[in-house]
């Protein structure tokens, strides 16, 4: 595992990573940018009618994933045990930030956009090797993560139903066994990546009574999206956007081998919730950087743009809305920060930064929706304008309050910590 010891030691790993990026992005991505500038540029012409993406813009957003993988980066955040590059929390919050800071939204072959919340560059939990892995069993180690690792095939993950969103243990979805397989049926809706997964990490109620307990009873399973019967179809367009990455899954009595159970029968929801997790710090550490990105825009225009004679910087009301954007960034970095290096020690403490998690997840968020607000504002018209991509970024600050657990979620598992007694800040 490549490790971190100190802050300067995991600022100076991240910052030879991220020097890697750009450089990488530069000679594979950039260019594909401009080849398909024109198509980019449009939603009309960048989804098709059932709002997928149009070939070319799929073949190369996969594209850049294989390479991305072959140069390192794709699976750097997936564990070691797993053909992964192993990378400390504490170095992939800052790897994550400077890719948002530097290219900001409205760049779908690189970083959030167009209703996207998946990255071409680094795989999550949502599509791709991640350390819920660590729970897979030899089939699925030799059948599926190699392609995983490789940026060939990606995976979904199939937990949310219709009528099971903030409260899990609602889920309908369940699988019975059959000999060596198991049957599953159930509907699956807000499901990232389903449109284009090659396989779905599906989670089913096996044991009903432990779910009424909320004591267990949900398996996960990782399922083919070509087994019959499994049916990722609809593509769920967000935020006015003409199309996304989301989807709703339909599986009707699909068969599923034994051996493709991650982890132990009816212990699923432990699965999902590492998952998770992962995936609300790392939201947090994009929303930082994202944040930045329009600060950074926000100070330039400040002190170029006239009114009344002076540049918009000299005036206080303007002055005072850059200060707030830098107490939100500042705050939610040191959080985002802190909360990394808190999983990392993990290992060591055994204690899991629960609280930390969802403060840095809800804080990153809510701060980043404050920080574009703000930036909108300053540029005024400009702000407004489809020209620049404020609007993409406070769309997807918007959104992001909601999937890995909704805000008023994190202000719950944050309630519920404090309340048996983990005090600690
Ligand atoms: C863009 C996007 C991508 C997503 N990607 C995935 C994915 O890849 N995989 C996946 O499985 N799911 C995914 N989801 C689903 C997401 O996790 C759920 O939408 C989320 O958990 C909320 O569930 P819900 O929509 O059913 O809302 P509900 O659970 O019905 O909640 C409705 C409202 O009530 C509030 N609420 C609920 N319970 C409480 C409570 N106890 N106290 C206070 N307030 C409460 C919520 O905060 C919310 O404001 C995604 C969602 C979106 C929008």
């Amino acid at each position: 595992m490549t490790t971190a010891t100190s802050r300067e030691d995991t600022e100076a790993l991240a910052k030879g990573i991220i020097e890697g990026i750009h450089s990488f992005v530069e000679s594979e991505v950039l260019p594909l940018e401009e080849q398909y500038r024109k198509i980019l540029a449009d939603e009309r012409l960048l989804f098709r009618d059932d709002g997928r993406l149009v070939d070319e813009i799929a073949e190369a957003r996969r594209n850049i994933r294989r390479k991305s993988a072959a140069a390192g980066f794709y699976a750097m955040l997936a564990p070691e045990e797993i053909g992964g590059g192993g990378l400390p929390s504490s170095v992939g919050v800052l790897v994550l930030e400077a890719i948002e800071r530097r290219y900001g939204p409205g760049r779908l072959l690189i970083g959030w956009s167009n209703a996207f919340l998946t990255m071409t560059l680094i795989a999550s939990f949502v599509d791709g090797p991640s350390h819920m892995f660590l729970s897979a069993g030899e089939a699925v180690r030799q059948q599926v993560l190699p392609s995983l690792l490789a940026g060939e095939k990606t995976i979904c993950f199939a937990l949310t139903e219709p009528d099971a969103g903030s409260d899990a243990w609602g889920l309908k979805c369940k699988a019975r066994r059959d000999g060596d397989e198991w049957v599953i049926s159930g509907t699956k809706q807000w499901i990232t990546n389903s449109p284009y997964a090659e396989h779905a990490a599906v989670f089913a109620v096996t044991d009903p009574e432990l779910v009424a307990q909320h004591k267990g009873g949900i398996t996960c399973f990782l399922v083919d999206a070509q087994s019959p019967g499994y049916q990722a179809e609809k593509v769920l367009p967000i935020m006015g956007h003409m199309g996304s990455d989301c989807g709703s899954i339909s599986l009707d009595e699909v068969r599923v081998p034994n051996e493709r159970i991650m982890g132990q029968v009816d212990q699923g929801f432990q699965i999902g919730m590492l998952g998770i997790s992962e995936g609300r710090l790392s939201i947090a550490a994009g929303c930082v950087g994202m944040a930045e990105w329009a600060l950074d825009r926000s100070l330039e225009y400040a002190k170029q743009r006239k009114t009344f004679g002076v540049t918009l910087s000299e005036h206080q009301a303007i002055q005072f809305m850059l200060a707030e954007c830098a107490i939100d960034i500042f705050t939610a970095k040191q959080t985002v920060v802190r909360t990394a290096e808190l999983v990392d020690a993990f290992p060591t403490t055994g204690r899991l930064p629960v609280k930390e998690i969802s403060i840095a997840k809800a804080y990153s968020v809510e701060g980043a929706e404050r920080v574009l607000d703000r930036a909108i504002q300053i540029h005024g018209g400009m702000g407004l304008s489809n020209e620049l991509p404020f609007h993409e970024g406070f769309r997807i600050a918007r959104t992001l309050r909601i999937p890995d657990g909704t805000s008023e979620i994190q202000r719950r598992t944050i309630a519920r910590q404090l309340l048996r007694g983990d005090v600690v800040f």
